[in-house]
């Protein structure tokens, strides 16, 4: 029976005839597993990529594998490996296709630290160019022979870019080059990479999928022909998730249908509400219309998630506007996301774009929508907004 992504969410990856009956699984705290033959040692360690055997710990425990099989049911893949952040996620799959001498193209909107770790490959000869997010088809013109890998992520971090999937992974495929792209945002209900010709779709579960701020882990979602190379790189970099992540992440998808629409909703509403206010200058979120890249989410996307920016009218003094941020009550100053609180955090993305430069006069904030009452949200930034700026 094919089910709709709303039900695979609430009973992908259960196992209770293997738990004694048990809905959750119990969390496996463990390093050695036992085997009951010499037989049975040889035939997992035989084999350690397809893993039908459980060998050791660093493999991934059932709470692990638990994950990754709903995780890789959810975006249609053949198979997901988890890591322990959503960080080691991108950079256990980027090292499985490149080598000295190959050229990586990265999209200029991804997250700092992926472009960190370009910057670090090409420490071992490995050539990173990177390209304007809204390329569409143009990639076609930057592959060389020598191009192994693209990196994508949409909507790009903090500055929001919504890519033609469809269009980039046709090129690359072409061309026989791997794509990877970030679906964070997205999350599995909103999003399906590999549905839009994408080989390796990778999360941060640190953000919706576990929900709660309380946890740190990565998935990796395949296409057939890139599992193996990923699940090598998994195996030969040491990435493994945790088994107390694991069961927290998996307990997350069980309600990530609620809070997902809810976050949506939330900033919708916020979107709609600051772009009438004169502070602010432009709302930087995908589901707008007024948003540059709103007919490509509307044709590939099937919701939008609760994180967005907005730019500020270019009049402000850094002081007054450190202030405000420091006056709220409701939008706390913290990195990450995805959890049930709002949050707000200043950004320049002008120091690291090199492709395009980052063209708004006024300052960047990154909001994110939590679950809290939404006029006490409002409240909280036009009491801030009215006294600070
Ligand atoms: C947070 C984030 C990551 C990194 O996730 P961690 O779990 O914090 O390592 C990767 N990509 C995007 C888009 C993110 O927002």
């Amino acid at each position: 029976m094919s089910l709709r992504p709303e039900t695979e969410l609430v009973r992908a990856g259960e196992a209770p005839s293997q738990h004694g009956g048990y809905l959750n699984s119990p969390v496996y705290n463990g390093s050695t597993v036992l085997y009951r033959s010499v037989a049975e040692m040889e035939a997992a360690l035989s084999d350690p990529l397809k893993r039908s055997l459980p060998a050791y710990g660093r493999f991934g425990s059932p709470n692990v594998r638990e994950f990754e099989a709903a995780l890789a049911k959810l975006e249609g893949g053949h198979a997901a490996v988890c890591t322990n952040s959503g960080l080691s996620a991108i950079t256990t799959a980027m090292l499985a296709f490149v080598s000295g001498g190959d050229h990586l193209l990265i999209s200029d909107s991804v997250y700092l630290p992926t472009r960190s770790f370009g910057d670090s490959l090409a420490r071992f000869g490995i050539r990173v160019e990177y390209f304007d997010p809204r390329i569409g088809g143009g990639i076609a013109e930057k592959i060389r022979p020598e191009t192994r890998l693209v990196v994508l992520e949409s909507p790009g971090s903090n500055t929001f870019e919504i890519q033609d999937v469809p269009a980039i992974a046709a090129a690359c495929r072409r061309r026989g080059v791997t794509t990877m792209l970030d679906n964070t945002w997205a999350t599995p209900l909103f999003f399906s990479p590999l549905r839009h010709g994408i080989d390796v779709s990778i999360h941060s579960a640190t953000k919706y999928i576990t929900g709660h701020s309380d946890s740190l882990l990565g998935a990796i979602v395949c296409g057939e022909k890139a599992y193996e190379p990923v699940r090598r790189s998994a195996i030969r970099l040491g990435q493994c998730g945790n088994s107390d992540d694991a069961y927290l992440a998996l307990r997350g998808l069980r309600t990530l249908g609620l809070r997902l629409r809810q976050h949506q909703e939330q900033a919708l509403a916020l979107a709609a509400w600051l772009q009438d206010r004169r502070e602010i200058r432009e709302v930087l979120h995908p589901a707008l219309s007024s948003h540059a890249g709103h007919e490509l989410w509307k044709r590939d996307f099937r919701g939008s998630s609760g994180l967005f920016s907005v730019v500020l009218q270019p009049v402000y003094e850094t002081s007054r506007i450190t202030a405000m941020i420091e006056d709220l009550k409701l939008f706390g100053l913290g990195h990450s996301w995805g959890g049930v609180e709002s949050l707000l955090v200043p950004i320049d993305p002008s120091g690291y774009r090199s492709a395009e430069s980052w063209r708004a006069s006024g300052a960047l904030l990154r909001i994110h929508a939590g679950l809290e009452n939404i006029d006490d949200l409002k409240s909280d930034l036009s009491r801030a907004f009215d006294k600070n700026l």
